[in-house]
């Protein structure tokens, strides 16, 4: 731990003691989904909550970095209450959005059944995003992400792993303390999200970001098993 006004020793000047990803957590509000700043020198936000709250998600991440220097929006998926503020955080940003290739097309044409508008209550026009591939890596700086597909929860669900870092960000697939996502959803599927739980489990993850409630950093594999004991068990 570093003491104020004193560098730690064991780092050069000017190097960044940092192993992996720095990750900036600005917590939902209400149903709106947790925002993640990725900060590095192409910084990244993911997920934008419903945009109810996004004047006061933003001004957070502004406190972090500029606004304009946010390049990419990536989306875990197009659930309203993480894509809502979409519009709101790319008229503050200029970024490009992005989303799973597998719900670009229904998202651009403004579908409120997969994207769960219509039980917001919202209509919806769509939005133009940027298709992401499995496998694909986005380029940060220091850290390269990788887009994993995880389906259950929706149909075009991604992680984005950090492999340095052992970490992810993991959208409605899985919660702290045990949480798993609806698979009840329209394109939902309690055994591909049984399968996407276990993917993330072998990836031996030491910190792990989800899209709603706490985070957890260095026991990542706790809550993961638990997850992994609920979902086995489910029907
Ligand atoms: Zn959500
Ligand atoms: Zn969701």
């Amino acid at each position: 731990m570093a003491v104020r006004g004193q560098r730690p020793k064991f780092y050069k000047t000017g190097a960044i003691p940092i192993h992996g990803m720095k990750v900036h957590y600005v917590a939902g509000v209400a149903y709106d989904s947790n925002v993640y700043l990725l900060e590095d020198e192409d910084p990244v936000l993911v997920d934008t909550g419903t945009g109810m709250y996004a004047d006061t998600a933003l001004e957070e991440v502004s406190n972090i970095v500029p606004l304009k220097r946010i390049g990419r929006i990536v989306l875990t998926h197009s659930h309203y209450d993480h894509m809502g503020g979409a519009k709101a955080f790319q008229e503050a940003t200029g970024a490009k959005l992005y989303l799973h290739e597998a719900e670009a097309k229904p998202l651009m044409a403004g579908d409120t059944s997969l994207t769960v508008s219509d039980m917001f209550g919202q209509r919806f026009k769509g939005i133009e995003v940027e298709p992401l591939r499995t496998g694909q890596r986005l380029k940060l700086g220091k850290t390269e992400l990788q887009v994993l597909h995880m389906p259950g929860h929706s149909p075009g669900s991604v992680a984005l792993y950090d492999p340095v870092g052992a970490s992810a960000i993991v959208g409605d697939t899985v919660f702290c303390n045990g949480g798993v996502g609806r698979w009840d959803l329209p394109g939902g599927d309690l055994a591909e999200l049984r399968s996407s739980v276990n993917r993330l489990r072998e990836l031996g993850l030491k910190n792990l970001y989800p899209g709603h409630g706490s985070y957890a950093e260095g026991d990542a594999k706790m809550h993961l098993d638990m997850a992994a004991g609920y979902i086995a068990e489910a029907y």
